[in-house]
């Protein structure tokens, strides 16, 4: 593992290493990451009930920047205090950025309430350009509407992550004109090749951005450096009900990863591991017809340069 993509420093801009899904396995997750070159993690929240998973992490490794946000399949459950206390949280945690946010108009988005999406999104996106902190945004199916808020509130000049981004070529300018910065995983290998090559070329060089979003975005296809997070498809719904014990959960010992070599055969409860981000490192650097060498540098300086708000761990240490 130490020598895996020749140690490349890399920068996870947008993963979920508190997910009930893998919090269980976090500490040998991060440490397994941070030997194959992996420097940071911006680790982002997706509803109430995680914020304070969020924050210990951050506390517990210097390697995690916390993020808070409301996510917009959680915007339901929000409870009528979610403003307040996710204000606290910034008050309390001057190292954190804002995210995960964002609007939602796919399969699961669909079943939530748009005007809801719509008033929590643009509550939280103004915060992020109060609180002068970058917002990682989540946007499936809803660009035009994305762009429509940011538009009302913005510009951004601490920047906004278009996390995942999947969007086409043509609405590229007109985010980044607000600030917003370009962030690939592993869906990026799902997008139609000539798509995905239009696209990334369309997005201004100090833009680019790169993240696992583990334990999701698995990346696609037959690969054999890819890593996998054996899933454990008892523990979620449990551990959401339970909510404030997470951290009682018994830390098992380092097979925290399977190799695997053909993402067809692998089971739906199959996670991604957030070192899988060499993958999406290659993938694009092919897709843009530069080195990863070069492509590592770009992105991880990009990193740097927008979680370098006041307060930042990045800050303290520059
Ligand atoms: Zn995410």
């Amino acid at each position: 593992m130490g020598t895996r993509g020749g140690a490349l420093k890399l920068f996870d801009a947008h993963c979920h290493l508190q997910d009930p899904r893998i919090y269980h396995v976090a500490p040998q997750l991060i440490k397994t990451t941070l030997s194959s070159g992996v420097r940071r993690f911006a680790v982002n929240g997706v509803s109430e009930k995680d914020w304070h998973i969020v924050k210990e992490m951050a506390d517990t490794y210097p390697s995690v920047i916390p993020c808070f946000g409301l996510h917009p399949w959680y915007v339901e459950d929000r409870s009528a205090d979610w403003f307040k206390s996710m204000k606290g949280f910034f008050e309390t945690t001057p190292s954190a950025a804002v995210g995960e946010i964002g609007l939602d108009k796919g399969s699961h988005g669909r079943e939530i309430d748009f005007q809801s999406q719509i008033e929590v999104f643009e509550q939280q996106l103004k915060l992020a350009k109060e609180i002068e902190k970058p917002a990682s945004v989540h946007c499936v199916r809803a660009f035009g509407d994305v762009l429509q808020a940011m538009q009302s509130i913005g510009p951004f000049p601490a920047g906004v992550i278009l996390h995942s981004f999947q969007g086409s070529a043509e609405v590229v300018p007109g985010f980044a004109k607000l600030g917003a910065y370009f962030s690939f995983s592993g869906y990026i290998m799902s997008l139609k090749t000539q798509k995905a090559k239009k696209m990334l070329k369309a997005v201004p060089t100090d833009r680019i951005l790169l993240e696992s979003d583990a334990p999701d975005a698995l990346p696609q296809g037959n690969l054999s450096s890819l890593l996998c997070v054996p899933g454990d498809a008892s523990v979620p719904d449990e551990l959401w009900k339970r909510g404030q014990d997470l951290d009682s959960i018994a830390i098992p010992p380092s097979n925290d990863s399977i190799a695997a070599t053909d993402t067809s055969v692998l089971s739906k409860e199959t996670l991604n591991h957030p070192a899988n981000m060499h993958i999406v490192l290659s993938y694009v650097a092919s897709m843009l017809e530069i080195s990863e060498e070069e492509l590592a540098e770009i992105s991880y300086r990009n990193a740097v340069r927008i979680f370098s708000y006041p307060g930042s761990k990045i800050n303290r240490e520059s």
